[in-house]
């Protein structure tokens, strides 16, 4: 049987022109109250794209003012079928496909390679999106056979919801929080990350265009210490979802109730006889994958001592098929990092491995002179002190550490205070499930890695984060459980 065809990625728009620069509230585009802009950067060139609103505190009251207009009793929002709601949002999805090729060319200049932007971040989120607008109609409630009462529960709304949102994969988070949200009937307030307000702004436009009501998705692009705290301090805000760095995640207050910070991981090497070539594959995949900018990047890497020497020897070949370049251009395999303070953070983690013993393979520097690149870098012979091991690197830098027993590769990953997801790698079923069982992360991959699925929850353990995004529990995070306990005058069984 032939294999089915590879869908044609087509070539990015030439010359995209940015429309949307505005603070998006009640379905209106606003100056900010401050009258400042932002610069937003392309990373490979290092210019200025376009100035963006910069939203701030007066912006945020506006938006909440807005979201809970728009969550009265009574409003179209309220007394829309949750059918109706679910029709709205694969509407969104309608109009998100009209758009694949814009969306995907501005999510690329601002953040990942064209391909990636167009097969996987554009398509994923309309996928995303379609799986949320189906569960509208589907979140019920049960009936309870309580003493002496008549009970059932519904799993209401909330209200409004602030979140906020990171740079790294900026259209896919925007649907993975407003898709749950809205489906469920919130009213949200959205700030993308500073870095990459342009396919969010987009997405409001579509979203007016789609039909829904004023108020019910606001976007304030803006800095995180201001428009981001106005959000999470907010006292009219119910609830607030934040994907982001575990440096900022613990100073949100008491009003949150999803706090989804995304950061460290470990991918562990488990076996012999496991086809070496596929372990190396989905290793290298897992920690270079959109540059190393990922939440779920495979940071750390074990790899039991028989196989050591090969697994190195092979990981270092791949790395250096990398062809950089600008992102838009075709047959780049790896872009720029997001910004000059990344890029100055993972220099400085590739020189701390070379001070601090590791064995460095390939790379090690920036790559050219212009856009915030970095070569791919692979360091063998690391150990768990390094800070190459301990800390979020979250670039093409690969670490490499060697095991010899079970118990102990357990016991080393586990050691750390994150714990989003690991990755397993072994023929024999036995270890697959001791493994899988002992580690502490949110997501377990065995013999693959980076098998996210919409349909299945994703979060993290430990300083991972609280609560889930995506699957039946990422859709209950945004809803209130009620009981109503009803006294009836006859009972009968
Ligand atoms: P990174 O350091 O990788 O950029 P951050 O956690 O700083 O990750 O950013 C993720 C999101 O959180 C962004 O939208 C950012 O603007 C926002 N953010 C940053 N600092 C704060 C803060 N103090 N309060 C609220 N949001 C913040
Ligand atoms: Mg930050």
């Amino acid at each position: 049987m032939s294999s089915p065809a590879q869908p044609e990625v087509p070539a990015p728009l030439d010359n995209l022109k940015i429309q949307h620069t505005k603070i998006f509230i009640n379905n209106e585009w606003h100056d900010s109250v401050s009258h400042e802009k932002f610069p937003v950067i392309n990373p490979a060139t290092e210019e200025v794209i376009c100035h963006v609103e910069e939203g701030d505190k007066a912006d945020v009251d506006k938006a909440v003012k807005a979201a809970r207009q728009a969550f009265q009793i009574g409003s179209p929002w309220r007394t829309m079928d949750a059918s109706e709601r679910g029709r709205l949002l694969n509407k969104l999805a309608d109009l998100m496909e009209r758009d694949h090729l814009l969306l995907a060319t501005m999510e690329s200049m601002n953040a990942g390679i064209f391909t990636h932007a167009y097969m996987l971040d554009t398509e994923v989120s309309i996928k995303a999106l379609k799986y949320f607008a189906g569960w509208a109609d589907k979140i019920h409630g049960q009936t309870i056979p309580s003493d002496g009462d008549f009970t059932y529960t519904r799993r209401e709304h909330i209200g409004v919801c602030g979140q906020i949102i990171p740079w790294n994969g900026p259209l896919v988070s925007f649907i993975w929080k407003i898709g749950p949200a809205l489906s469920c009937g919130n009213t949200v307030i959205v700030k993308p990350a500073e870095q990459t307000p342009l396919t969010a702004l987009h997405m409001a436009s579509l979203i007016k265009e789609a039909g829904f009501p004023p108020g019910v998705v606001n976007v304030v692009p803006g800095y995180g210490p201001t428009a981001g705290a106005a959000i999470s301090s907010h006292m009219d805000i119910d609830k607030v979802s934040f994907t982001g760095s575990t440096e900022v995640g613990p100073f949100f207050g008491t009003n949150i109730i999803v706090c989804v910070f995304f950061r460290k991981y470990f991918f562990s090497h488990v076996n012999v006889s496991f086809a070496v070539d596929s372990a190396v594959e989905f290793a290298h995949q897992g920690v270079f994958f959109h540059q190393g900018q990922i939440c779920v990047a495979a940071s750390r890497l074990f790899v039991e001592e028989s196989i050591y020497d090969e697994f190195v020897r092979r990981s270092v070949e791949r790395a250096k098929k990398y062809v950089l370049g600008n992102p838009l251009d075709s047959g780049m395999s790896q872009g720029p990092q997001i910004d000059k303070e990344q890029h100055v953070k993972i220099l400085d983690l590739i020189e701390s491995g070379k001070k601090e013993g590791a064995k460095l393979e390939c790379g090690g520097g920036r790559w050219g002179n212009k856009g915030f690149f970095v070569q791919p870098t692979v360091f063998s012979n690391v150990t768990d002190e390094m800070r190459i091991a301990k800390e979020e690197i979250f670039g093409p830098v690969q670490q490499i550490m060697k095991f010899k027993s079970i118990d102990e590769v357990i016991k080393r990953a586990n050691n750390t205070p994150y714990g989003l997801a690991a990755g397993v790698f072994t023929k024999d079923l036995d270890r697959a499930i001791t493994v899988s069982s002992a580690l502490q992360a949110g997501t377990v991959w065995v013999n693959c890695y980076l098998a996210l699925s919409v349909q299945c929850p994703f979060g993290g353990f430990k300083m991972s984060g609280n609560g889930r995004e995506m699957g039946e529990q990422g859709v209950y995070e945004y809803t209130e459980l009620k009981t109503v306990a009803m006294k009836i005058s006859q009972k009968n069984s």
